[in-house]
């Protein structure tokens, strides 16, 4: 039976499934509820071109909207154990697999990648929402392991682009132990020197929040993503108080101080090549002789500025001070 249903049945499926007509040609924008034309959404980044609605995109789509020419070689991920607790609900965890590796044409949720952003070599890994909500379990953290391998053997930058509704429930604590190892993942990186760099994209909650996702040397949101740890109805419920207006949204944790930048999707590439360019550059010889005068001048800044109170520095000695 199980042959039967898990092999065959798809196998028919695909056979008398019609390849060449698309579903639709249409898709409702789940902010504005506006029908876009699929091509002008896509060709328009899968950004809403009526309310600027920044729509889930595939995996595969991001790797190509950011690396150079769309090119990239993909890392061979190792095959981790499927289905450890041999878990059930009302439906196999072994098939929940199954479905969300048909429906992706992918093994899990992460997809690792070799390319060049305005010619900087770099290695990207990049969650997929569509597969299992991209959830993290162990081929998710075998798959951030295996970047930062990459990523210090090629002696380029590391960006992991979350898309992730956070640790794969179905793998238990196995799942929550892919917290700590993908944060070993990103300290493999940082000691080698180089740049880990953080593209968080809607939405990016629970494990993978509280893990390698808000650890990025430089942390770049898109707009209206989401961005937190538990939901905010459950934080309702437990300090039983009204939440502020955009809560848990990529400008709030900018106003917050948890992202360093929010970026829209169309400008994400330029920003992030003028990024790296700024990070690879070697220091200029010139730059090396700066830092004794900008001491200095500071340091005067300091002596001068203490009463006026639109001074930055001159507020915090009086904080200290008091
Ligand atoms: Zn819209």
């Amino acid at each position: 039976m199980n042959w039967l249903t898990n092999f065959v049945r798809p196998k028919i499926r695909a056979l008398v499934q019609s390849k060449d007509v698309p579903e639709n040609l249409w898709e409702k924008c789940p902010n504005c509820g506006a029908m876009v034309f699929h091509r002008e959404l896509e060709n328009n980044q899968r950004v809403c071109p009526h309310c600027s609605h920044h729509l889930r995109i595939p995996a595969k789509r991001r790797l190509e909207m950011l690396l150079d020419d769309g090119a990239y070689d993909r890392v061979d991920l190792p095959k981790p154990l499927s289905d450890p607790l041999k878990f059930r609900d009302n439906k196999r965890y072994t098939d929940r697999l199954r479905d969300a590796q048909n429906k992706t044409g992918e093994t899990d949720a992460i997809m690792v990648a070799r390319g060049k952003m305005g010619g900087h070599p770099i290695v990207v890994a990049v969650f997929d929402f569509g597969f299992m909500g991209g959830s993290m379990g162990i081929a998710v953290g075998q798959g951030l392991v295996t970047a930062a391998e990459a990523a210090v053997k090629a002696k380029a930058p590391l960006l992991v682009v979350p898309a992730s509704g956070g640790a794969r429930m179905q793998e238990g604590i196995l799942s929550l132990m892919q917290m700590p190892r993908s944060v070993i993942a990103v300290e493999m990186v940082r000691e080698a020197g180089l740049p880990y760099i953080v593209l968080i994209t809607d939405p990016t909650t629970g494990g993978v929040t509280a893990s390698f996702a808000m650890l990025g040397d430089i942390a770049i949101a898109e707009p209206g993503a989401i961005i937190g740890f538990a939901g905010p109805r459950v934080i309702e419920e437990t300090i039983r108080e009204t939440l502020p207006d955009g809560f848990q949204r990529s400008e709030y944790l900018l106003e917050h101080g948890m992202v360093d930048m929010v970026v829209d999707r169309r400008e994400l590439r330029g920003t992030l090549i003028r990024l790296l360019t700024l990070i690879r550059q070697p220091a200029p010889p010139e730059a090396i002789a700066l830092p004794v005068a900008t001491t200095t001048a500071r340091a005067k800044g300091k002596a001068s500025n203490t009463n006026d109170p639109k001074h930055g520095a001159g507020t915090i000695d009086r904080k200290a001070a008091e």
